[in-house]
């Protein structure tokens, strides 16, 4: 059998993927990644079809959570080539999308993207559309690196944390920032902190010579 004959003498068996598991914060009913494979797994392999994964493209992103903690977001675009026994093939791209606080964030997204394959090549029925995933992180925004919130008045420039050679902090950016607002009324960088320091000097020097 080619691939096409594959897929669709596996369409045809019929199938329902079980909703027996529940998201754990929200309550609603889910199809789980192992409900999927559960049910795919002896279809597939009576009809000699296997799935082949490649990771695309990948994006991720640290978020904070509103709590403080840390959030990797990672988001995968996946290609999923399912191989008959003939060696023909046909492939699709899903993009999969996945949060976790330790370093499962990309096998989520491919958990998820498998799942989402399996759903839309052989298109099974969803009467529910909901979040996937077994459980929902809370809402989060992308971490703000503290060095990115001042800008420096005169150049545009971000005013960023001066650190010892050591690696310790001399002066951070906050500091800088509110030294300059103070001196000079307005938040400056290092650098143009030292030009407005030798202008006022200047100036002084003009006023008392002249
Ligand atoms: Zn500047």
């Amino acid at each position: 059998m080619n691939i096409y004959e594959s897929i669709t003498a596996i369409m045809a068996e019929g199938y329902a993927v079980s909703k027996d598991k529940k998201n754990q914060q929200q309550g609603f009913r889910y199809r789980g990644i192992d409900d999927v494979m559960n049910t795919f797994y002896p279809l597939l392999a009576q009809h000699k079809v296997f799935a082949v994964p490649e990771v695309l493209e990948q994006t991720r992103e640290d978020r904070q959570t509103t709590k403080g903690g840390n959030l990797i977001y990672s988001v995968l675009k996946l290609r999923y080539t399912f191989f008959a026994e003939d060696g023909s093939s046909v492939s699709a791209v899903v993009i999969g999308e996945g949060m976790d606080s330790g370093d499962k964030a990309s096998n989520k997204a491919m958990a998820v993207g498998m799942k989402y394959a399996l759903f839309q090549v052989f298109c099974i029925p969803t009467e529910e559309m909901q979040d996937p995933d077994a459980t929902t992180p809370e809402p989060s925004k992308p971490k703000q690196d503290p060095d990115k919130q001042y800008i420096c008045a005169d150049c545009g420039k971000p005013i960023t944390t001066i650190v010892h050679k050591d690696g310790t902090t001399r002066m951070t950016a906050e500091e800088i920032a509110s030294k300059s607002l103070e001196v000079y009324g307005r938040k400056l960088c290092m650098a143009c902190s030292r030009e407005a320091a030798l202008n006022r000097a200047q100036a002084e020097i003009v006023d008392k010579v002249l």
